[in-house]
């Protein structure tokens, strides 16, 4: 097996190792997975809930622990680590109420002495594909409603990130949950479409980027899998005019610049409207300008490295094209890194008067870069939202109701913010896009994912 070294992604100090998985350790999991089960979807639903319960009481336990290593090997701040971790176990507590969840509907006399019902069963085994930028939270989107619904789960974390997950397979470990119900193997694309071609595994969730989230759709349905695809995104974040204030601007720069900019929520293009832009600009250059850069450990840090060199270098690469294009950046300045630290460090940038249709306002960048686009009117502004590829998340900043009302029924996308920089569901509702920022069709947590980790079978029964 090779070894893969995971560093600091502030420091480079070296972290941790995971194995690379070949193809004989993903047939070992899947087949450890196989056989559980067996006796795992035999396991009454209850007894399952009551097994997630244990597994997020052990969570809990353990959150500081989870947090600090997602912290270090994603680099994001260590209040941003938290947060993840407790939005990964309030999913973990919306899969404890399987037992209502799972419950299907029954009608009598549906004709005469017939009855009939539906009830739902658990798929199989499941496999889930997860991004660098939420190692904690997005793996809970997954396995716990699968495994609650009475599925096992083999789950390819991301290879920037993979100690988070080994980290929460051995809570689950200590939970008691039985060998082969929850399995966790590393690599890389290789691994992933070993995974999802396997004959054994029944159904793939995937997050992460559109290019590789369609790859997988298209090579899971060619294995007649179910599957979910979680794509890119490009949020744009619309200001009006009568929403130009501190708390706004406070929304705005949480938005395009936690995490360094890698969030699949990230607003990475405020939409100006009228003359919204004039005292916005230079509000959100002043905020920007002040945020302290550091390990993400360090409790005084606010934005963290961007995952990798190659990371930085695409990065790097949209604003050195916009500079020689001729933008005039408000805010583009070196690096202000506390302690000279190794890792891949990018200041915040923000352009303003960016074109609309040019590659700042469209691509999704993923880094601290924030596009100032500006509108003439409400209707110009959901327009240029609606032109993107992607339709993950957008926000208006209003204080006038029927421009909130136009927004939320004419923006296309899967989530509406309402003077919210982030627009994320809590676990009981769904998460997840349309257009390209979604392959397939259910989201991740909510009903969807009951839904998704589910089959239904009608029962129509006669008794002479
Ligand atoms: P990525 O696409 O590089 O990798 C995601 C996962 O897919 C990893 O486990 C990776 O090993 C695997 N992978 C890579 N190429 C693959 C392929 N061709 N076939 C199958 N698997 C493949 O993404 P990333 O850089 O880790 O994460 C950032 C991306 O994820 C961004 O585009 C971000 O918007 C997206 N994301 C989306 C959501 C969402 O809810 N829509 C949430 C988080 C992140």
């Amino acid at each position: 097996m090779t070894q893969l070294e995971i560093r600091d992604k502030a420091t480079q100090e070296r972290i941790g190792e995971v194995s690379i998985a070949q193809r004989e350790d993903v047939d070992r999991a899947v087949g450890a997975a196989r056989e559980a089960y067996v006796a795992w979807c035999r396991v009454p639903v209850v007894e399952r809930a009551r097994s997630l319960f244990r597994y997020a009481d052990g969570l809990e336990r353990r959150r500081e622990e989870i947090a600090l290593s997602v912290s270090r090997e994603n680099g994001k701040t260590l209040a941003d680590a938290r947060a993840e971790v407790r939005r990964g176990i309030e999913a973990v507590e919306f899969a404890c109420g399987m037992p209502s969840l799972m419950m299907g509907d029954a009608l009598t006399d549906v004709a005469r002495g017939i009855d009939s019902s539906s009830v739902r069963y658990p798929l199989g085994v499941c496999a889930g594909i997860t991004p660098f930028n939420f190692p904690a939270m997005i793996p809970l989107w997954m396995f716990p409603i699968a495994i609650a619904a009475g599925n096992t789960f083999v789950l390819k974390p991301s290879p920037q990130t993979p100690l988070t997950s080994e980290l929460l397979l051995e809570v689950a470990a200590a939970c008691g949950f039985t060998s082969g119900v929850l399995g966790v193997v590393h690599g890389g694309a290789q691994t992933a479409h070993a995974l999802i071609e396997h004959p054994d595994v029944a159904a793939v969730s995937f997050v992460g980027s559109s290019n590789a989230a369609r790859a997988a759709q298209e090579h899971a349905v060619r294995a007649h899998k179910r599957v979910q695809a979680l794509g890119g995104a490009k949020n744009y974040m619309i200001v009006m005019p009568d929403a130009v204030d501190s708390v706004t601007c406070e929304a705005i720069i949480g938005s395009a610049f936690g995490g360094a900019g890698q969030r699949c929520l990230a607003g990475s293009v405020v939409v100006a409207v009228g003359d919204a832009g004039d005292a916005l600009a230079p509000m959100l250059v002043r905020a920007a300008s002040k945020l302290q850069l550091g390990r993400g450990v360090d409790e005084e840090t606010e934005m963290g490295p961007v995952v990798s060199d190659e990371a930085l270098a695409r990065i790097s690469g949209y604003v050195q094209r916009a500079l020689a294009s001729g933008a005039k950046p408000l805010l583009c300045y070196p690096s202000r890194v506390k302690d000279s630290l190794p890792g891949a460090f990018f200041s915040p940038v923000i352009f303003d008067h960016v074109d609309p249709a040019g590659e700042l306002a469209r691509d999704e960048i993923f880094g601290p870069v924030l596009a100032v686009v500006r509108a003439g009117s409400l209707d110009e502004a959901i327009t240029i939202a609606n032109g993107s590829r992607y339709g993950n998340a957008s926000s208006i900043f209003t204080r006038s109701g029927g421009s909130a009302r136009t927004f939320a029924s004419r923006i296309e996308v899967g989530m509406a913010g309402i003077n919210i920089g982030i627009a994320a569901p809590m676990a009981f509702f769904p998460f997840g896009g349309v257009k390209d920022s979604i392959f397939g069709d259910l989201r991740c947590h909510g009903k969807d994912a009951v839904a998704f980790y589910t089959q239904q079978r009608v029962v129509i029964s006669r008794w002479p």
